[in-house]
């Protein structure tokens, strides 16, 4: 769905949306805290869901419109955006090729580089790149810049959706559309939302749905729980990157220093790297819910979402939505850190 906000953009439909708003009512009876609810972006189709599907739609919109054949980008091995979009050029028929990071270290690599999204790479049957170091944005899209030379050199129309944050935020007017959807379903549902709670990574995320309320003249805080920079870098990346977006809606001015707020309390020891929190968060989600959260992203998240309730960051009477972003998959090459004994029938 786009909205009168994002519609002058070129756009393809690839998520299925509306995703559902849920409440969460034993989670939020068993911490006794606000009316927690979820809004189930990991449930955006596209090979097994995940916000990347609404990000994807405005990259994929301008790669049609500018008539490439081919889309290439670059992630963790792990990589749920490099998943959707081998998905997506699948279904539009376009070529794709994906660069792998090695962003993460000290993982069994019997399930995370082989099962989990990897798996689903395979099935895709795109060609794989590798690159080793993670943390140099600008080095992996520079490689990604010379495999579309040798592409344009055998007559291809390579389009490149890159990592470094200086891009224009393509893909957070996908979130400017989800915030149209949820404030419509909570419109619908008679709620009001007070609190939003997301994983902030490369921000387009946290961008989008900042500059998609204030758009919409909502006045909802965001809680950005950070899965990949510290709070100070991320505070600034995510202000620059709600700027940019709100820039390309024409609501720069609706943007201030205060509506940014990110905590990396829930971070551990890095990208990637499991926490005994969100390994709590995991089983607490399963076990109250039924709702699946990943290692990477919403099991930190999610672990940011009981933290701050347990810390009394909220009022009871208040309505918090935990924006959940998918990753599912990524929990499969994740499989040896629960240590699980085999079941031997
Ligand atoms: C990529 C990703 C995020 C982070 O989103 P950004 O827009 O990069 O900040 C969060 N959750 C999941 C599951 C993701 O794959």
């Amino acid at each position: 769905m786009a909205v009168s906000l994002t519609a002058k953009f070129p756009r393809v439909t690839l998520a299925h949306a509306p995703t559902p708003l849920e409440p969460m009512p034993h989670l939020s009876r068993l911490l006794g805290g606000p009316k927690l609810y979820v809004k189930r972006d990991d449930c955006t189709g596209l090979f097994l869901g995940g916000n990347k599907a609404r990000q994807l739609e405005y990259y994929f919109g301008a790669a049609l419109a500018e008539g490439a054949d081919t889309v290439l980008t670059t992630g963790a091995v792990q990589s749920n955006h490099a998943r959707q979009t081998a998905a997506a050029a699948r279904k539009l028929g376009l070529g794709c090729e994906i660069q792998l990071e090695n962003r993460v270290s000290g993982m069994a690599p019997e399930y995370y580089n082989l099962s989990g999204n990897v798996l689903l790479y395979r099935l895709l049957g795109v060609p794989i790149h590798t690159y080793p170091v993670g943390e140099d944005e600008e080095g992996a899209d520079a490689q990604l810049e010379g495999i579309a030379a040798g592409i344009r050199d055998r007559g291809g129309k390579p389009y490149i959706i890159p990592l470094a944050a200086r891009h224009p935020p393509l893909g957070a007017l996908g979130y400017v559309d989800a915030m149209a959807e949820t404030l419509e379903q909570a419109r619908a549902q008679k709620i009001e939302i007070d609190a939003i709670v997301l994983p902030t990574g490369s921000a387009a995320t946290h961008a989008g749905t900042l500059a998609g309320l204030r758009a919409l003249g909502s006045r909802t805080k965001v809680f950005g729980i950070c899965i990949r920079r510290n709070a100070a870098l991320q505070s600034e990346r995510v202000l620059a990157r709600t700027r940019a977006a709100a820039k390309l809606l024409g609501t720069e001015h609706t943007i201030g220093n205060a509506d940014v707020w990110v905590t990396d309390d829930y971070l551990g020891p890095g990208y990637g790297l499991p926490t005994p929190g969100m390994m709590e968060a995991t089983e607490l989600a399963a076990q109250t819910e039924a709702l699946l959260v990943d290692p990477v992203y919403t099991g930190k998240a999610m672990a940011g979402l009981i933290g701050l309730v347990r810390k009394g960051h909220f009022k009871p009477s208040d309505t918090v939505v935990f924006l959940h972003t998918g990753g599912i998959p990524s929990l499969f090459g994740y499989q040896a850190v629960f240590g699980h004994e085999p079941v031997r029938p």
